[in-house]
C-alpha cells in the first residue's frame, strides 16, 4: 500500500515541462537526462514492491533533522515491526572502486553510495528515536539497472542487485497483523517531511513562444486537425482523452510560467483547444483566485 506514491521531483517536473518547447543548453540536456535515470530506477523498483500488498510504502520523503543532517529517501518501506530504507541506484555498466570513489566505464564518477546511505540513515534513525517507535530498522542500496555490473567485492550485507532483489522481497509476502499501527506511521511520517524545493532546475525564461499542445510522452506538437471528438491517438502510440491532454499541458504552462494564468493565455498555450472544454478543466483541476475576467488559475 502506498502512502505516499513515487512522482518526479520538481526539477525533473519543469524539464519534462520544457522538453519540446525550448531548446535546452549541455547543462539542462545533462541534468535532465540524470534525473530521468534516476526517476527510471525509482520506477523499476516501484514495480517490484508494488506487489507486496502488505508493505506500507512512502516515496521521496525528505527530512532535516538539527544537528544531524538532510536527506531524501527513495523508498521507506513498512512492515510488521521492520522499517526498511532503499537508496536506488540507476548505474549502468561496470563500475570499479578506487579510492573510496566509484568509476564507471567510461570515467564518470560517483559518490561512494555507502557514504550517502550512511549518513541518510543517521537522520532517519533520529527521526524515529524521537517517535519511541519500537521498529527494527535497517537499510540498503538497491543497484536496480540490469546491466549493472561491480568489479569487486559485492558481498556486502546493504547491497542489493536486480538480480537478488526478488529474494530480498520475498519477506514481504508474510501476513501483516500491524498494518494499521505501520499506516499511522507512514502518515505521521509523511507529515515529517519537508518539500523538496531546493532541487531547482536550470531555468529557461518563460515566454509564450513555448506554447502549443504536446503529447506528453513523444513531445510532438498535436494539430488541431488530430483531435477527435473525445480522444486524441498520437502518432507514438499513446493515447489521450481530449480533457487529460489539457490537464498535461496546462500543468506544462504553470510548470514554466511559476505563476498563476489566466484564461486567454490558457486559450492561446494550447493553441488547438476552445474555451469551453479548457474551462471545464480548468474548473476540475486549478485552484482559482480573482473574479470573473480577472479569474487566474494554478495548482
Ligand atoms: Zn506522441
Amino acid at each position: 500500500m502506498f502512502i505516499q506514491p513515487l512522482e518526479p521531483n520538481n526539477k525533473l517536473r519543469y524539464y519534462l515541462a520544457l522538453d519540446g518547447r525550448s531548446k535546452m543548453n549541455d547543462q539542462q540536456i545533462a541534468d535532465y537526462q540524470k534525473e530521468q535515470a534516476g526517476f527510471q530506477g525509482e520506477y523499476d523498483f516501484e514495480q517490484f514492491i508494488k506487489h507486496y500488498e502488505e508493505t506500507v510504502v512512502l516515496s521521496g520523503v525528505y527530512f532535516k533533522k538539527r544537528y544531524v543532517g538532510e536527506a531524501q529517501f527513495d523508498f521507506i518501506v513498512i512492515h510488521r515491526n521492520k522499517i526498511t530504507y532503499y537508496e536506488i541506484k540507476n548505474f549502468k555498466g561496470t563500475y570499479e572502486m578506487a579510492d573510496k570513489v566509484f568509476i564507471g566505464e567510461v570515467g564518470n564518477h560517483v559518490k561512494h553510495p555507502d557514504v550517502q546511505l550512511e549518513s541518510a540513515y543517521k537522520v532517519l534513525d533520529a527521526i524515529l528515536k524521537e517517535t519511541r517507535c519500537p521498529y527494527v530498522f535497517e537499510k540498503y542500496i538497491v543497484f536496480i539497472h540490469p546491466t549493472y555490473f561491480f568489479k569487486g567485492d559485492t558481498n556486502k550485507a546493504t547491497w542489493l542487485f536486480r538480480s537478488t532483489l526478488k529474494k530480498h522481497l520475498k519477506q514481504y509476502e508474510t501476513y501483516n497483523n500491524n498494518i494499521e499501527e505501520n499506516i499511522q506511521l507512514a502518515k505521521h511520517l509523511q507529515k515529517l517531511s519537508l518539500s523538496l524545493d531546493h532541487y531547482q532546475p536550470i531555468k529557461t525564461p518563460f515566454t509564450m513562444e513555448m506554447k502549443g499542445t504536446l503529447c506528453p510522452k513523444c513531445r510532438r506538437k498535436i494539430k488541431e486537425k488530430e483531435i477527435g471528438m473525445r480522444y486524441i491517438h498520437c502518432v507514438c502510440g499513446a493515447k489521450y482523452s481530449n480533457r487529460k491532454l489539457i490537464l498535461s499541458n496546462l500543468r506544462d504552462l504553470y510548470t514554466l510560467k511559476e505563476e498563476a494564468f489566466n484564461m486567454n493565455e490558457a486559450v492561446e498555450w494550447l493553441m488547438i483547444f476552445n474555451r469551453k472544454i479548457i474551462w471545464r478543466v480548468l474548473d476540475q483541476y486549478f485552484k482559482k483566485t480573482g473574479t470573473l475576467k480577472g479569474m487566474k488559475y494554478y495548482l
